[in-house]
């Protein structure tokens, strides 16, 4: 496999799959597609790249065969290519995607996404950006150079890719290891997305919004808006806009319970202090019982962990419809945390639960892939080339 960057190819014909409806018309109009009929297109279009999944103009049957040659002759329906992919025990999957250059400067970029498989859903972790601008110091991701934000096509290829993977189109096979996919009345494989990979979706915001809006389009991939959880360390003047905009639902990084040491772990709280983001949180459009926003608190080992600080989160929560997640932390190499012990946990967890927070421990999944949080792309670099010689094997 080609291990270069790849370069920016002006004479490429670029793909259709991911974009919003708005962009579809205008590639439309830029073939000589008249503009009265562009929306019929559109509906097309959205319905075979969408909802059917094609991955040829060849089998959009109801389109013009002069219209299906002359789109093959401008466009494609490809999608990034997966460049590594692991499955772990558990079933959760990692797939390790190549983002062609979208301009010359670019050199294009790889990001990670993972499956986790449950028995009433699946969830894909998606990014939103390659790396991260902001610094959160037990983050991985935050130590990465490059850094850009994805684009909206981008964003959604990751679904497309998921769901080609699962063979989650109609008249897909789904892969071997059925059993571990959830399925049923109802259940499709990938019914949840959560925006906690790669970046900082509210500093990305006008691309992910337009995601969101081709995610939850009920003609094409129609995920449910409750279903989309949208995470940030804390883009307070974002937040509001976003309930607004997308109506997902909303994860707050929250991790500490007073801004001294949050300063530290979210450097980002300089800017907008727990106060601020407390505040937004209570004014977030459509926050209710049913509509809870979750709160991820990190469990750094002697850092954030003591039972004073569990009372103090359930304290700083009352009044805000809230589920909290307490995340063992993952270790990278370099790392000044460890995370906390499981007895710790355990007590850090059992006051959280007295305070009538249910089940609030989130089970590190695909571990033996380093699927987790904080380590999407980084330790993947090692064990790429054992990862490509199993592709190359199923090829
Ligand atoms: N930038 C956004 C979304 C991506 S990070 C945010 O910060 O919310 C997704 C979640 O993973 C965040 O809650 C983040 O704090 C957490 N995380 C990052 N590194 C981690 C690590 N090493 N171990 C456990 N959780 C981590
Ligand atoms: Fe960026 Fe989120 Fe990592 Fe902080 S935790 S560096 S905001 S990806």
């Amino acid at each position: 496999m080609n291990e270069s960057p790849a370069i920016f190819d002006p004479h490429a014909c670029p793909s259709l799959v991911g974009k919003t409806r708005a962009q579809l018309a205008q590639a439309l109009g830029a073939i000589g597609v008249p503009e009265r009929e562009q929306r019929m297109r559109v509906g097309q279009l959205w319905h075979w790249i969408y909802f059917q999944g094609s991955t040829s103009f060849d089998a959009m049957l109801n389109v013009s065969k002069v219209l299906r040659a002359k789109l093959a002759e401008h466009y494609t329906l490809d999608r990034p290519r997966v460049v590594a992919a692991q499955l772990s025990q558990d079933g959760t999957r990692k797939w390790l995607i190549r983002m062609p250059p979208v301009d010359a400067k670019d050199k294009g970029a790889e990001i990670e996404c993972v499956y986790i498989p449950e028995s009433d859903r699946g969830t894909l972790c998606i990014s939103s950006q390659v790396g991260c601008t902001l610094t959160c110091t037990f983050c991985h991701t935050g130590t990465q150079k490059l850094v850009r934000n994805l684009t909206a096509q981008e964003i959604v290829q990751q679904l497309i890719v998921a769901r080609d993977m699962l063979g989650d189109f109609p008249d897909r096979t789904r892969p071997d290891d059925d059993g571990l996919i959830p399925s049923g009345e109802g259940v499709r494989p990938v019914s949840n997305i959560v925006f906690m990979g790669m970046g900082e979706p509210l500093y990305n915001f006008d691309e992910v919004n337009d995601a969101i809006g081709v995610l939850t389009d009920g003609e094409g991939l129609s995920l449910s808006k409750r279903r989309i959880t949208v995470s940030t360390s804390g883009v307070v003047p974002q937040i509001a806009p976003l309930g607004e905009a997308s109506g997902t639902m909303l994860a707050i990084s929250l991790h500490a319970t007073n801004d001294e040491l949050r300063n530290k772990l979210v450097p980002l709280n300089k800017k907008y202090p727990l106060k601020d983001l407390l505040d937004a949180c209570r004014n977030y459009p459509g926050a209710a019982n049913s509509r809870r926003i979750t709160f991820e608190y990190v469990m750094l080992k002697g850092v954030n962990d003591s039972p004073k600080e569990a009372r103090e989160l359930v304290r700083m929560l009352k009044g805000i419809p809230a589920k909290i997640n307490l995340i063992p932390f993952n270790p990278w190499p370099g790392t000044q945390y460890e995370c906390s012990d499981w007895e710790t946990i355990e007590t850090f967890s059992d006051i959280v639960f007295n305070a009538g927070y249910a089940s609030p421990v989130r089970t590190p999944r695909g571990r033996d892939i380093l699927a987790a949080c904080g380590q999407l792309k980084s330790e993947t670099e090692k064990l790429r080339a054992r990862a490509r010689l199993a592709l190359d094997d199923e090829a």
